[in-house]
């Protein structure tokens, strides 16, 4: 911290010009920006004025909240996490303190916190069909949990538990398998891209073998461009990507996709710990021409967590929470009215 405070003076310039943040939308938020070596901030006073939080917001040491009615955004001072009404939402950029205000990566703003700020600003597309796309199958094993439960096993039982869930809210459904076959990722996401799908959800379960600890539920959607993936190596070295993916024109929805399905999982398994809305360039949802999603739905390396995926009625609940998330995500695409998640 203090070293910081002895760059900021000569490091910070505030940039005169209000503007749109950069961006295609035409209803971007406009902001002024401090710019802070190579990268574009938002001082807080500007955030709350924009997103109606209010004025007085509260900061316990690097623990920061904002509240208003019906919604809270926390974060930490030099640290990427934050949680939107209590989801947990990884950001590319830490918020850092600057002359006894706050400023938050314009980044962040933009890509992560606006699309889930302003849910109804995202372009719509009515969705009609819902392709599940169960990871792995066939020679593909997947992981495998320490009671040898096999990912490409479970993966293919949620798949059709969704299924379920998802055409009995009226949705059509499609599968990148029904079987225990192999699928390439190419093909998935062509099957995809061909198809009538209007949201593409790929299920899997994670391993950190062989460290029995980690748990929990995360949910992915793509990385914009420019911006570094949630665990990659590249974000250590303080690296962005600038490849432009063909899901990358889902930017927003990907964002609203993602937040959603991980806010229904975490209210319908209070149990599960939040790994986060987190991002990716996963192959299955960079390929895919669709708002998508991977949600991984808990490790199977954890002996504890496995033990509770193997019971019907953890993977019926999670199932149904997915459901959720994707009827909810469904209404924010066809509103006649403002809503919000
Ligand atoms: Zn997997």
């Amino acid at each position: 911290m203090m070293r910081f405070r002895l760059l900021t003076s000569a490091f910070f310039v505030v940039a005169a010009a209000s503007y749109p943040l950069s961006g295609d939308a035409a209803d971007e938020p406009a902001f002024n920006t401090v710019h802070a070596g190579g990268r574009n901030y938002i001082n807080i006073a500007d955030f709350v004025r924009y997103y109606g939080f209010d004025r007085n917001w509260q900061q316990n040491d690097q623990d920061v909240t904002l509240r208003a009615k019906y919604r809270k955004f926390q974060f930490k001072l030099n640290g990427r996490e934050s949680w939107i009404n209590g989801v947990r939402v990884w950001l590319n950029d830490s918020p850092l303190e600057y002359r006894n205000s706050i400023l938050i990566s314009e980044t962040d703003v933009r890509k992560t916190l606006d699309p889930v700020l302003r849910a109804w600003a995202a372009p719509r597309r009515k969705v009609r069909t819902v392709m599940i796309d169960p990871g792995h199958g066939g020679e593909d094993q997947g992981t495998q949990g320490y009671r040898g439960t096999l990912e490409k096993r479970v993966t293919l039982d949620m798949a059709a538990r969704v299924e379920k869930f998802i055409r009995r809210s009226g949705f059509e459904t499609l599968m990148t398998r029904r079987t225990d076959t192999y699928v390439s990722l190419e093909d998935r996401s062509q099957l995809a891209n061909a198809s009538e799908a209007d949201v593409f959800v790929s299920l899997h379960f994670n391993s950190a073998k062989p460290n029995p600890l980690p748990k929990g539920v995360e949910t992915y959607c793509l990385t914009p461009v420019g911006l570094a993936s949630t665990g990659s190596i590249r974000r250590q070295l303080g690296m962005g990507g600038f490849d432009e993916e063909p899901g990358n024109q889902f930017d927003r929805q990907n964002m609203v996709l993602a937040y959603v399905v991980q806010q229904k999982i975490l209210k319908a398994l209070p149990e599960a710990e939040d790994r986060g809305v987190r991002r990716a360039r996963f192959f299955v949802i960079k390929a895919t021409e669709r708002p998508s999603i991977l949600i991984e739905g808990g490790f199977l390396s954890n002996p504890s967590e496995e033990k509770r995926i193997l019971n019907p009625s953890y993977r019926d609940k999670l199932a149904a929470a997915i459901a959720e998330g994707v009827k909810r995500y469904a209404a924010l695409m066809d509103p006649p009215v403002k809503k919000s998640p």
